[in-house]
This record gives C-alpha cells, sequence and structure tokens, in this order.
C-alpha cells in the first residue's frame, strides 16, 4: 500500500496525511521547512537546461511546512466508524472478539433513546451480535462490563488512528511522543 506522508506545521504539530503527489506540491513551492523519517519515494523531476542533469525530490515520512493552508492543526476530531473502530482496536468491546470493519457498529453505551450522545466517550466498536443483545438497555441492566473505557482522542492520537494500517514506524514514533495515557493498543 502506498504511504502516505505526515505533514506537520514548523512547531511540530500534526496537520495532515498527505498523498506524494501532495507533498511534492509543498517541496515544489518552497514550503518545506524540515524534514525528518525514512525516504518513502524518489520522485524524478524534469531536466535541468544548465547541465541537462534531471532533477529528484527523495520524499520523506514526516516533513514540516510552513504555508497558506491548514497551517493551525484541526481541533475537531470527526468520529467516523474507521477511526472509532482503530481506537478500540477491531475488538468488540464487549465480548472482546476481533472482527474485520465490516462485521462492527458503533454502540451507544448510554443509548440514544436514554438521550446518549454521539460522541467519542460514549461509543465504542461492538459486535453485531452484542450490539443487537444490547439493544436499547443499559449495561448495567444486562450485567454486561466494557473491556476498555472509551476516550477522546488527542490530535496525535487522532491522527494516528486516522491512518492506522499504513503508518510507518517513524510516523508512529513521532506521533507517540504526543499521545495522551488514554492511548492503548488493544
Ligand atoms: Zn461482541
Amino acid at each position: 500500500m502506498e504511504p502516505q506522508i505526515l505533514r506537520l506545521n514548523i512547531a511540530g504539530l500534526p496537520l495532515e496525511w498527505l498523498h506524494w503527489q501532495e507533498a511534492v506540491g509543498l517541496f515544489a513551492r518552497g514550503l518545506v521547512v524540515w524534514t525528518l523519517g525514512e525516504n518513502v519515494r524518489t520522485v524524478k523531476g524534469g531536466y535541468s537546461r544548465i547541465d541537462c542533469r534531471q532533477s529528484r525530490i527523495e520524499l520523506p515520512s514526516i516533513l514540516a511546512s510552513d504555508g497558506e493552508r491548514v497551517a493551525r492543526p484541526r481541533t475537531i476530531y470527526p468520529l467516523s466508524n474507521r477511526t472509532l473502530f482503530a481506537r478500540d482496536g477491531y475488538l468488540c468491546i464487549y465480548c472482546g472478539k476481533q472482527h474485520g470493519q465490516s462485521e462492527l457498529t458503533r454502540d451507544h453505551i448510554v443509548p440514544k433513546s436514554y438521550g446518549g450522545l454521539d460522541v467519542w466517550e460514549n461509543v465504542v466498536a461492538a459486535c453485531r451480535r452484542c450490539n443487537q443483545f444490547k439493544g436499547d438497555r443499559s449495561i448495567e441492566s444486562l450485567g454486561m462490563e466494557l473491556l476498555a473505557l472509551p476516550y477522546r482522542p488527542n490530535l496525535a492520537e487522532y491522527m494516528a488512528l486516522q491512518n492506522d494500517r499504513r503508518i510507518l514506524s517513524d510516523q508512529m514514533e513521532f506521533l507517540s511522543g504526543q499521545f495522551s495515557k488514554n492511548y492503548r493498543t488493544l
């Protein structure tokens, strides 16, 4: 799978995941201030008219850039099933079995019908069976337990979860320096 490039602002806060072509655009416009990590791709450019040599851009796994767009890190992390399931390690948080994304569902711990909100703190990954069994009832009334407590990811955690299956080890190493104590590997 094509690795994605982690874009930071110059203060080192993560901004977004880039496709390599977007990264080339930043280099071409002279917006890359510093880089980290291994080379993930070498891109050949045009030929110089002076010495006829072909230009090359070595794309790193992490780059920090200045510039016009999204220089400020995001503060809202949309709750999607993809990031939620990644947060919960693709486990059903009730029975503990590991599942593929298509077999998991978003379960509201406090059911929506009881005023439970669709927020990170109130949702977990659950298999269809456990979700159906639980239905609109509370976990206390059913004697069910959560294997891990839900949490709202911080910026670095959110970025890691977003790119969960494709993240490179040096990107993970960088982001994990900004993880909270909530982050876990299930
Ligand atoms: Zn289950």
